[in-house]
């Protein structure tokens, strides 16, 4: 149980990689604060965690809108007083090349993918230095590193990730808080549903493994980086695609 007695906020826990890193930390013995859009999906997390025998809670919020987040927090810390870790995962993508891409496009992937990450840290850091020590763990991919077709807001956001990744790392590493990022490559979750067979076919033929990822296997990432374990890795960009990117 590696993170026994862990107070842990996952954002977009409601399904795919949130759901199952949600799941893998009350595993671990973490208390869960499950937070998510969709109200139903978020229920059902935090029963299937409760099922498993660990305490969570959850909040159906957008992380786009930061006065739902300070209220998620404070709420938080007058249940369980502190808060360990923070799994900054909640993301959506708007696909189109960039002759085609609308502002409505943009501006939503910017506001949930990296406002959003930066809304829920911020709102968690001054307990973290307060505690004198926390974990931030941030989702990008390895779009933010590569790009990607059809992705410019989607990629910027994820590099805009990794520069506050870094730069958190720098900045909160002497007041005993890690930070780093994991990007994943392609994950078999709701978020691919949209792509059809035929193209996910031609992505597995780029990856040595020839399969997708499943969210657990970037669940068992955030797991590790939470826990202690991983006392000296700080600032990293852990990328978890099967190869992809050889
Ligand atoms: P998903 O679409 O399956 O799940 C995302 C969850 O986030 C959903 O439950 C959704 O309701 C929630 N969400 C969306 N907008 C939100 C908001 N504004 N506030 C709160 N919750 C919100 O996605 P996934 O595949 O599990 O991806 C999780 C993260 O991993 C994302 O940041 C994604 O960009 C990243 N990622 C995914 C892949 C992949 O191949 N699936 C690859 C690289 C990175």
């Amino acid at each position: 149980m590696r993170l026994k007695g862990k107070i842990a906020i996952v954002t977009g826990a409601g399904q795919g990689i949130g759901e199952a890193t949600a799941l893998k930390f009350s595993g671990e013995g973490a208390t869960v604060v499950a937070c998510d859009l969709n109200e139903d999906a978020v229920n059902k997390t935090v029963a299937a965690c409760k099922e498993a025998g660990a305490d969570a809670i959850g909040f159906s919020l957008d992380v786009a809108d930061r006065p739902a987040v300070d209220e998620m927090v404070a709420q938080t810390l007058s249940r369980y007083k502190r808060i360990d870790a923070l799994v900054n995962n909640a993301g959506i993508t708007r696909d189109a090349r960039l002759e085609k891409m609308s502002s409505e496009q943009f501006d939503a992937v910017i506001d949930i993918n990296l406002k959003g990450v930066f809304n829920v840290a911020q709102a968690v850091v001054g307990t973290m230095i307060a505690q004198g020590g926390g974990v931030i763990l941030n989702a990008s991919s390895v779009v933010g590193v590569y790009g990607n077709y059809g992705q410019t807001n989607y990629a910027a956001a994820k590099f805009g990730v990794i520069g506050f990744t870094k730069t958190w790392c720098r900045e909160l590493g002497p007041k005993g808080i890690r930070v780093n990022a994991v990007a994943p490559g392609f994950i078999q979750t709701p978020m691919l549903s949209s792509v059809p067979d035929a193209v996910l076919d031609k992505m597995c033929e780029q990856v040595p493994l020839r399969r997708l990822g499943r969210p657990e296997e970037i669940a068992n990432i955030y797991a590790f980086l939470a826990s202690d374990e991983a006392s000296y890795i700080n600032g990293a960009v852990i990328e978890a695609s099967g190869g992809l990117t050889l």
